[in-house]
């Protein structure tokens, strides 16, 4: 059996090579993404293994086909750039990686709220500039406040384990309830209830069509002043907008955002300097000293690298030599 893995980066081969060794199974490593120039490169493989935001497109799908190639699996969760026609029509069997490291963007995320409930950026700045007075950069104590989780999923309870850790007292909103957290009594009825009561928002949910810019004038109208919002879950969650006018009034005391509703071709790449960075709204984020801007980081842990590369290696030999997967994706 030999597989091909397409858009390795470096910080991924260590965990191939080391798959590899252990297995005994041949696998190429390709820096490039899939795409109609790199195809062929697939020809006498037996599956592929691969992670990328562009798209994979049906030229690229029929032709893996052609090659005989009808195991694809991808090391992320979200399949939305895969010509689902294409895989249909294809007969393609697609995995996915639903959960590679919970804690990895649960511990970000608390990170962040620690950060910004110190004063750590703002003390960071002043001692910097040899001003070592306390005041008036006074900070709150966790173990003080109520954090609202939006979303109880994996991640969301990851986050609540460390948010309860340090004391704090834990209220959820899901669409769905986890059962061993109604039995805790967490969960309120509407997000309604929710934003009333929380001094921080821990934002963990998937973003869809209907809470598209869940986070607007009029939520964070209901929320309470001075509330810390954190979101590492999805940029189209947050409008942008609303956020800066909350800032501006001080209705949002800081907020931690590991995700930005125009991330795409922004996110993970160098500019050179600040003033590069092609979009006014973010630099005007980032520039303030109670917001907390992270590129896209929170999964880019070793445990969750590690857990991506091999979770879809595995996939690909279950594809290849029984046809089927636990983590096979419905076209
Ligand atoms: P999950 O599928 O385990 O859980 C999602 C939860 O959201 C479920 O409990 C579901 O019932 C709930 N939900 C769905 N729609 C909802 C709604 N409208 N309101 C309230 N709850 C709703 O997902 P997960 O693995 O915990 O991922 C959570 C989020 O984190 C996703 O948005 C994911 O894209 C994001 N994420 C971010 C990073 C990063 O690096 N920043 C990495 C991985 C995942």
């Amino acid at each position: 059996m030999k597989i091909i893995a397409y858009g390795i980066r470096d910080d991924e081969k260590p965990y191939l090579d080391q798959w590899s060794k252990d297995k005994g199974i041949e696998v190429k490593a390709v820096a490039e993404l899939l795409d109609e120039s790199t195809v062929d490169q697939a020809k006498g493989y037996d599956g592929a293994v691969v992670y990328q935001q562009k798209p994979y497109t049906a030229e690229v799908l029929d032709k893996l086909a052609s090659f005989g190639i009808k195991s694809l699996s991808l090391r992320n969760v979200g399949v939305d750039n895969v010509d689902a026609d294409a895989i249909k029509r294809n007969d393609i069997k697609v995995t996915n990686v639903p959960a590679y490291s919970p804690n990895a963007i649960a511990e970000l995320a608390a990170t962040q709220l620690m950060r910004l409930l110190r004063r750590t950026n703002t003390f960071d700045c002043k001692i910097a500039n040899g001003d070592l007075r306390w005041a008036p950069d006074i900070a709150d104590e966790l173990d003080q406040m109520t954090v609202g989780v939006i979303a109880t999923g994996r991640i969301g309870r990851a986050a609540i384990n460390i948010y309860k850790g340090f004391g704090a007292k834990i209220i959820a909103y899901d669409i769905f309830h986890n059962p061993e957290l109604e039995k805790e009594g967490i969960y309120v009825d509407t997000l309604d209830e929710l934003y009333a009561q929380a001094d921080v928002i821990s934002l963990h949910s998937p973003a869809t069509k209907e809470n598209e810019h869940m986070f607007n004038d009029e939520a964070f109208g209901k929320m309470k002043d001075g509330v810390f919002i954190i979101n590492p879950a999805r940029g189209a969650l947050v409008d942008t907008d609303a956020l800066i006018r909350a800032l501006d009034s001080g209705k949002v005391a800081g907020a931690a955002l590991d995700v930005y509703e125009d991330e795409v071709g922004i996110f993970n790449t160098d500019f050179g300097s600040f003033d590069a960075i092609p979009d006014e709204r973010l630099k005007n984020l980032i520039k303030r000293e109670n917001v907390l801007v992270t590129p896209h980081i929170a999964f880019f842990t070793k445990t969750a690298v590690k857990n991506m590369v091999q979770f879809a290696l595995n996939s690909n030999v279950n594809l290849i030599e029984k046809g089927s997967d636990e983590s096979q994706v419905k076209f």
